[in-house]
């Protein structure tokens, strides 16, 4: 699904520079749940945001399903997006006016889709996250966790082959931040791929595999061990 070889990204300061990814090698296969670990300003949300194509590298190659992301403008970088890509981000990023289906089925409006039909899809795809019965309420009227579902259905209305998801937990408590991630693991069972950056052990050990970034290094990559991983729920 993805290849990332020797990857690097600076940001300019003024006359200086500074490094943030440092020769990232990545390979994510179809149907791998990957946390993205680390601590503040390790480069997790760098890397998402070019694996996401709301950034550029500056040298290596990033190939997403077989197509090489390469000389990216606006244009290019919209189109790949909704072909290949469903985002989510810790402040939910709804639209406070319109409702929860409204919300979700936003995507299918900009892609042509009829009204009936893209209320249609909308609506299985809040159920899908348990919100059904949600559907003709304003984010206003959700909780943290109901807003973030309703997020999550969002990014999956458009049938992205990829979900990015950036600290999806990080503006929740302990309890939902669970919720969260057992909607995320179900997803993931019914065969998305999907990233998650999280700078939270707990939330780590729910993916099946963690990447940890230190400094704009990898520096361990693992299969999570299931039987381990309950201690922590
Ligand atoms: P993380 O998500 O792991 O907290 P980031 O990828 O957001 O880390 O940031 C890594 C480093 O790059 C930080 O030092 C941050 O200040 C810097 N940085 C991130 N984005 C920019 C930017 N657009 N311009 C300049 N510096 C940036
Ligand atoms: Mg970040």
């Amino acid at each position: 699904m993805i290849q990332i070889n020797d990857l690097h990204k600076s940001y300019k300061m003024g006359s200086s520079s500074l490094h943030v990814l440092k020769g990232i090698n990545l390979s994510v296969e179809d149907g791998e749940l990957v946390a993205i670990m680390g601590s503040s300003g390790s480069g997790k949300s760098t890397l998402l945001n070019i694996i996401g194509m709301l950034d550029i590298l500056d040298t290596g190659t990033y190939e997403i399903d077989k197509v090489l992301i390469e000389d990216l403008d606006e244009t290019k970088a919209a189109k790949y997006r909704n072909q290949f890509l469903g985002f989510v981000f810790q402040s939910f990023n709804l639209i406070n006016y319109k409702t929860a289906l409204e919300n979700v089925s936003l995507p299918l409006y900009y892609q042509g889709m009829k009204r009936k039909e893209r209320q249609d899809k909308a609506l299985k795809y809040l159920a899908s996250v348990g919100l059904a019965d949600w559907a003709t309420h304003l984010p206003s009227e959700l909780s943290g966790g109901q807003k973030q579902r309703v997020a999550i259905a969002r990014a999956l209305v458009s049938e992205p082959k990829l979900l990015l998801a950036d600290e999806p937990t990080g503006a929740l408590d302990t309890q939902t931040s669970y919720e969260v991630m057992d909607i995320i693991q179900k997803i993931n069972q019914e065969g998305k791929t999907i990233l998650v950056v999280t700078h939270e052990e707990d939330i780590a050990q729910m993916c099946k595999r963690i990447v940890r970034l230190k400094d704009g290094v990898i520096i361990q990559d693992t299969k999570v061990n299931q039987v381990l991983a309950e201690q922590y729920v």
